[in-house]
């Protein structure tokens, strides 16, 4: 006898954009209990919603309160469900809210429902705190909702529906070879959204990783297999780059001749922090007559507001000033078999040579290599990599 299989099945926004596509989704799901699998179904809000009441809140306060927000935008979900909302199926988060965490998932009623023979749909993305408020996961965080539940009922795979179908070596809108990736690995995946690749929400991968919940990446729209994102295995390390990755959504600020001493960085930076700005690529030069240059680089959304933050803290520690650029441009390698080869970072800058491409700033991890480059470079840089590192073809 087949054993059956208990999958959680998560379907994103543009899968569920309007109530054909809801159909669609609902035939899916029926197919698959067909198939003789029980079945947990999370879904997130239809389209852009999501969107649309973000900026709805903004037409009526510049900086809506977080926990209001929450409560407005935990509706978008519970339009596409009706079911059950993310506190009734036991959700429970820390009161952190837009960006909760969730500490805790009592599974009761979802086990009762599939036991009852039921399919149990859920609205994505949102939970409730200790005292009763509702709570949302940050953005994106129905794919995170669909791994802990398929984490917490022991559910033999989390699927992620979407309009992609899988995760490629490279973006296809740019490398027309670029090759769907049967498996990727939790680093790798972990490595791609940060780096810019915008298939999953990057606290679901660490979940996932954290709790070995198989991940599969898969269209709504197409029956074939997409990626599954999993367990690291030695196979996986004999590919030394598994994809290159692009994101044209950044800038860099450079702070002129900052005095080389103690507790500059920490001023710099703190006034950085205090504006919520995350912060990526960090460089600073050695110094020369007690004086040094530092560069990073930041969403390029937030590029304005850190100017303004920087002139002020440029004059109070007596630097020349501040500079940025909005058009630059970060490229990256990706792949677990950098930690065992050599000579990774060398090829790729001799690439990016080859095509005449400068390259303004560094940065490495265990598993992949990242240069800021000018944006306007972005796509020849990214194929000319493909190519070198021979990701179009088939292994
Ligand atoms: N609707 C939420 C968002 O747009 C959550 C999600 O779709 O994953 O961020
Ligand atoms: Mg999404």
């Amino acid at each position: 006898m087949r054993r059956m299989a208990l999958i959680v099945q998560k379907y994103g926004g543009s899968s569920v954009a309007d109530p054909e596509k809801i159909l669609n989704v609902a035939r899916r799901v029926a197919d698959a209990t067909r198939g003789g699998h029980r079945l947990v179904v999370v879904v997130s809000a239809m389209g852009k919603t999501t969107d649309g009441l973000i900026a709805l809140a903004h037409r009526i306060s510049p900086a809506p309160d977080a926990r209001e927000m929450d409560m407005l935008l935990a509706t978008g979900e519970q339009v596409t469900i009706a079911p059950l909302t993310g506190a009734q199926v036991g959700l429970l988060t820390d009161a952190a809210h837009t960006k909760a965490r969730i500490k805790k998932i009592g599974c009761e009623r979802a086990r009762g429902a599939l036991d009852a023979g039921e399919i149990v749909v859920v609205a994505g993305f949102q939970g409730v705190s200790g005292d009763g408020e509702i709570t949302t996961l940050g953005r994106g965080g129905s794919d995170l909702t669909g791994v802990a539940l398929a984490a917490a009922l022991k559910a033999d795979v989390c699927e992620i529906y979407t309009d992609v179908d899988g995760v490629y070596t490279a973006d296809p809108n740019v490398v027309p070879d670029a090759r769907k990736l049967k498996r990727i690995s939790y680093d790798e995946m972990l490595e791609m959204a940060s780096l810019g690749a915008k298939v999953l929400q990057s606290r679901s991968v660490e979940f996932a990783k954290k709790y070995g919940v198989s991940v599969h990446v898969r269209s709504t729209f197409k029956a074939d297999p997409g990626t599954l994102v999993t367990r690291e295995d030695s196979r996986m390390e004999e590919v030394v780059v598994t994809s290159v990755t692009h994101d044209r959504n950044q800038a860099k600020v450079s702070i002129l001749r900052v005095p080389d001493r103690p507790g500059v960085a920490a001023q710099v930076f703190g006034a950085v922090a205090d504006q919520d700005i995350v912060v990526d690529m960090i460089v600073q030069n050695i110094s020369r007559d007690g004086f040094t240059d530092m560069s990073f680089t930041l969403p390029r959304a937030d590029r304005a507001r850190a100017s303004a933050a920087l002139e002020d803290i440029a004059r109070r520690v007596g630097a020349e000033g501040v500079q940025h650029d909005d058009r630059v441009a970060k490229i990256s390698i990706v792949g677990v078999g950098m930690r065992s080869h050599s000579g990774v970072a060398a090829r790729m800058f001799s690439v990016l040579s080859k095509e005449g491409i400068n390259i303004q700033m560094i940065s490495t991890s265990e598993i992949a290599v990242s240069c800021v480059i000018d944006e306007k470079y972005a796509e020849l840089a990214v194929r000319a990599l493909h190519d070198a590192f021979e990701l179009g073809r088939d292994r």
